[in-house]
């Protein structure tokens, strides 16, 4: 770990770091990758640096008058526009005010670093109302994104950022950013055998009980497949959690991830398994065909469309069902 608490993801410091090196700073950034990665810490970090009055190569000094500031989240030139709507994101009107805000000179620092995150759901309209600034920036301004995905973003902006990846930790550097962070041996040992060296994922799944009720889910789907068990996958698929929307996304997600695992285990068997049950992945394995395992991953993914396109989440999760028991 780093003096900013960040476990792992030493391609991106590095990358970060070199760049302050070669003192050719781009100034537009996107951080894609996993939810639950890092991404956030990261641009925190990133941004401390850039304003950092002793900054040594791209690490921010922790100390200075501008780094405790950062700290605190209370530096006038690290700015987090709001978010907004159902879908909380940044509106066409947010992304021109920052277009106007960023021509006015920063308040404190040398620079004004503005960072967008979770830009997964930013609209098109939005996107092209920053696609100038963000190609243009004036010389003291700095934009971090960060999304899951990097196709999230218009291939106009794509070209014009420069992009870094960030990675989930390995089990034992997560188990140790969760021991630290206080938490007993059993709960990390339930974290960590589910979501691996994601530290996101871990933390969430720890301190709360959505993540451990739809994880308990997604391992009932796998079970009834395993078990050629049509029965247990209805009731699985309609239990009451998944009207929500947001969890209903996320047990898609975590069961996609198991069926790919399944499949990647009939080419590999000691892939690395992204998925929140290798166990259940390596049976699974047994059962499926890389053929019916590929069938799955595209109605799980026509299903998380769906979803997004707001249509009900019970009536696409009772249409999946069908789906997967006549596939
Ligand atoms: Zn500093």
């Amino acid at each position: 770990m780093n003096s900013r608490g960040i476990y792992g993801n030493k391609a991106a410091i590095q990358s970060i770091s070199s760049m302050f090196k070669s003192g050719r700073m781009p100034h537009s950034f996107l951080l894609y990758g996993e939810k639950g990665t890092g991404k956030k810490l990261i641009a925190d970090y990133f941004a401390a640096a850039i304003l950092c009055e002793n900054n040594h190569d791209g690490e921010p000094c922790g100390e200075c008058h501008s780094c405790r500031l950062a700290k605190s989240k209370a530096h006038p030139d690290i700015i987090y526009p709001e978010k907004s709507g159902k879908l909380m994101t940044y509106t066409v009107e947010t992304c021109r005010n920052v277009c106007a805000d960023s021509i006015v000179s920063p308040n404190n620092g040398a620079a004004k670093v503005y960072i967008f995150t979770d830009c997964d759901n930013l609209g098109l309209s939005a996107q092209n109302a920053l696609l100038k600034v963000v190609e243009e920036p004036p010389l003291h301004v700095y934009f971090i994104f960060t999304s899951v995905h990097k196709d999230s973003f218009l291939p106009t902006i794509i070209s014009r950022v420069t992009s870094i990846g960030t990675a989930p930790c390995t089990a034992d550097e997560c188990k140790a950013a969760l021991a630290e962070s206080g938490y007993n041996d059993e709960d990390i040992k339930g974290a960590v055998g589910a979501f691996g060296g994601n530290i996101g994922m871990c933390r969430e799944y720890i301190d709360g009980d959505e993540l451990k009720g739809i994880t308990a889910l997604t391992r009932a789907a796998i079970d009834s497949i395993i078990n050629s068990d049509e029965y247990s996958l209805m009731k699985a698929l309609s239990d009451p959690v998944l009207k929500d929307r947001k969890l209903s996304r996320q047990f898609l997600d975590l069961f996609d991830k198991t069926v790919r695992d399944a499949a990647v285990l009939r080419y590999r068997e000691n892939a690395e398994m992204a998925g929140c049950s290798p166990r259940k992945a390596e049976q699974l394995s047994h059962r499926l065909s890389v053929k019916s395992a590929q069938r799955i991953h595209m109605l799980i993914g026509e299903a998380a469309k769906d979803i997004s396109a707001n249509v009900s989440s019970s009536l696409v999760m009772t249409a999946l069902c069908g789906d997967i028991i006549n596939s």
